[in-house]
């Protein structure tokens, strides 16, 4: 540190000329000839602060980058979310809790029409985890599968996909349903799965559809991330909807005497 602009004070230490600190300390008997070394005033704290909230702000830039796929989602945060949608509470839950969830590899199955508001709420979720130091990945399905057909080695890709603390993945459902596609996105969801970290996936299909799936090569997928995702209903209209379908299945189950029942009664 620079020693300029000091002073000898009464104490027969060099002072800062600004805030008055000693900008030295002296032992009382000299070590191996060495008679004390220099201490940082109150000024050079500051400056070293200031240094250090500036590298904390370009890692977290560096990481934002590194999280989105685009600048827009940098701006998704809860400060800046209209305080509209209720559910919002269970995402800044889920923040809050985020050591425990990160322990046992829990996640957030956010669900709900087109519109609901879904990415942005796990948007808000990832830049309030950058924040805190966090390694977040957000991306989205059909990104992935693009990533996987294009690359060399899959098998590190999914690695890379591991290394994040959290990852998001938007939209299950659109990508399209061939076996190869779907046998590579198992890979991605299994290989969180196993190493138990915690992924938060959004969709714009119903529940039901998630848990009643009939296709195998989806079910098992399903099953994975229903078994960590814990459900939330991000669009209301949604919810009531949902409701209805699990009233219809009590329904038919009732009257079909414990059996599921496949007729429609629309
Ligand atoms: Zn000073």
């Amino acid at each position: 540190m620079e020693k300029k602009n000091t002073y000898l004070g009464n104490d027969g230490l060099l002072h800062c000329t600004v805030c008055n600190e000693a900008v030295e300390v002296k032992f009382d008997v000299p070590v191996m000839g060495i008679t004390g070394h220099g201490r940082m005033c109150k000024c050079q704290r500051e400056l070293q602060k200031q240094i250090e909230e500036r590298q904390r702000q370009q890692e977290e830039h560096i990481k934002r980058d590194r999280c989105f796929p685009s600048c827009i989602q940098h701006e998704w945060t809860f400060e800046n979310d209209n305080g509209r949608n209720s559910k919002m509470q269970v995402a800044k839950k889920y923040v809050a809790n985020w050591n425990e969830m990160k322990k046992n590899g829990l996640g957030l199955l956010l669900w709900g029409s087109v519109g609901s508001g879904k990415s942005y709420m796990a948007a808000c979720v990832a830049n309030e985890l950058i924040k805190q130091g966090a390694d977040v990945k957000m991306t989205n399905f059909a990104t992935v599968l693009n990533d996987l057909f294009n690359c060399e080695d899959k098998n590190e890709y999914i690695r890379s996909l591991c290394r994040y603390s959290l990852l998001i993945l938007d939209d299950l459902g659109i990508e399209r349903n061939t076996e190869y596609s779907l046998e590579n996105l198992f890979n991605v969801i299994d290989a969180r799965y196993v190493s138990g970290k915690a992924m938060i996936i959004t969709t714009n299909l119903n529940l039901e559809e998630l848990k009643n799936q009939k296709q195998l090569s989806l079910k098992r997928i399903y099953d994975r991330v229903l078994e960590r995702c814990i459900p939330v209903c991000v669009s209301e209209n949604d919810f009531r909807k949902d409701n209805r379908v699990e009233a219809k299945v009590k329904f038919g189950k009732i009257i079909n005497g414990g059996k599921m029942d496949e007729e429609k009664y629309e």
